[in-house]
């Protein structure tokens, strides 16, 4: 009898070529108390365990029920999905809105539906993986041009042979924490004819009046040309995604987009936190400017530039010290993220550090003295790591 090849072997290959580099990633369960102070989640207002949103959550659960039983477009439409779109779509500044089980489905959404093979997409490098996966499942000719270009965008426009055209960039990005030109993107996309796709994931909830996001700041929410995507999974701290656009657009996704028809509706509690959550943000505007600020201290205390947002990259180098440098952190108790290839460039590891408009005075100061000390020493971790 011949010995039986395992089918899997080349899994163990590559996982210990990772090991090797760094690149093993471990799921770290967290404690419900919380026993670190977090400096790693979305959570970017501590919106995720405020009562009226847990309370809003527990609402929704009693009502509708644990699923949401079906397709938004069978079952799985609640008068609460209607009242969390019209309350999002009002606070943006956009006609309509669309409510999604993730931002990564709403994404996908947003892009494949609005896209065909005599379609250009201009997708900016930097982009978030939702992004990329909705330009690879399109069959338009996709260019990608370095992060916030708008020479490159300009020129690429300029040269299209194609139909439609879509210019897609994140408003806040995911991994720098940087501001997307949205301005600027918006009056080269609208010259040559292209609709412009932003995702305001990092966005909502922390740039702009209240929160509205920097589309919104930037006066382009509500135009004709641009579509807005973002998730509730972040500032507003529930589930979900959503498409802010023109009411056409959104009948369009109903009717066609795939992940609107095949995919489940958003849980009724996730819906309920988040119509909470939008709320709360909209009673108090000072919640965004909270977190910005706070944002600033950790950057002061790390030496970096202050961001303009929630997100405070830390750039090490190679990703041994960027994990010596979070475990460090952990150490003393205080969570970190920490982005290694293939979510950041060979060479970029870092520590990324989220702010939270609800930390408080001692946390801050804590999360200060923590960073300082771990990255005074930075270049000895390095040297240590690199010598074991
Ligand atoms: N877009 C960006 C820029 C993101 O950072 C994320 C989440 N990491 C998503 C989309 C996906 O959102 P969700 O987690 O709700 O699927």
């Amino acid at each position: 009898m011949t010995r039986r090849l395992d089918p899997l072997a080349w899994l163990d290959v590559h996982a210990a070529g990772r090991e090797e580099m760094g690149l093993r990633r471990r799921l770290t369960p967290r404690s419900p108390t919380g026993s670190l102070l977090d400096l790693a989640s979305n959570d970017y207002l501590g919106l995720s365990r405020h009562p009226e949103v847990i309370d809003g959550g527990i609402r929704a659960l009693r009502t509708w029920g644990a699923g949401s039983t079906g397709s938004r477009l069978v079952t799985g439409t609640t008068e609460l999905h209607e009242t969390l779109e019209d309350e999002l779509a009002a606070f943006a500044g956009t006609e309509s809105a669309l409510v999604f089980s993730s931002g990564y489905t709403a994404n996908l959404a947003a892009v494949t539906a609005l896209s065909s093979p005599d379609c250009l997409i201009v997708s900016d490098a930097a982009n978030h993986a939702s992004l990329i996966d909705a330009c690879r499942l399109t069959r338009s000719r996709v260019e990608v041009v370095p992060h916030n270009d708008l020479i490159a965008t300009e020129r690429v426009l300029a040269g299209r042979t194609q139909a439609q055209a879509l210019v897609i960039t994140e408003s806040i990005n995911s991994i720098d924490g940087s501001r997307a030109p949205v301005r600027e993107l918006h009056r080269i996309s609208r010259a040559h004819g292209a609709v412009l796709v932003v995702d305001e994931a990092h966005g909502l909830g922390v740039c702009g009046l209240g929160g509205r996001g920097l589309c919104a700041a930037a006066g382009l929410a509500g135009l004709d040309d641009i579509i807005i995507t973002a998730t509730l999974s972040k500032a507003l701290g529930s589930q979900g995604g959503v498409v802010l656009a023109p009411g056409r657009v959104v009948e369009h996704l109903i009717d066609t987009a795939r992940t609107m028809i095949f995919d489940t509706g958003l849980a009724p509690a996730c819906a309920g936190s988040a119509l909470a959550a939008l709320r709360v943000l909209r009673d108090d505007p000072g919640l965004s400017l909270a977190v910005v600020r706070a944002a600033s201290e950790l950057a002061s205390a790390a030496g970096v530039a202050p961001p303009p947002s929630a997100i405070v990259p830390v750039v090490i180098g190679e990703p041994g010290p960027a994990v010596e440098a979070a475990r460090r952190c952990a150490e003393l108790g205080l969570r970190v993220g920490c982005f290694r290839p293939p979510s950041v460039p060979t060479g970029t590891s870092r520590l990324r550090l989220t702010a939270r408009a609800d930390l408080t005075p001692a946390e801050l100061e804590h999360a200060q003295t923590t960073l300082r000390a771990v990255l005074a020493d930075r270049s000895l971790d390095i040297a240590s790591v690199l010598a074991g």
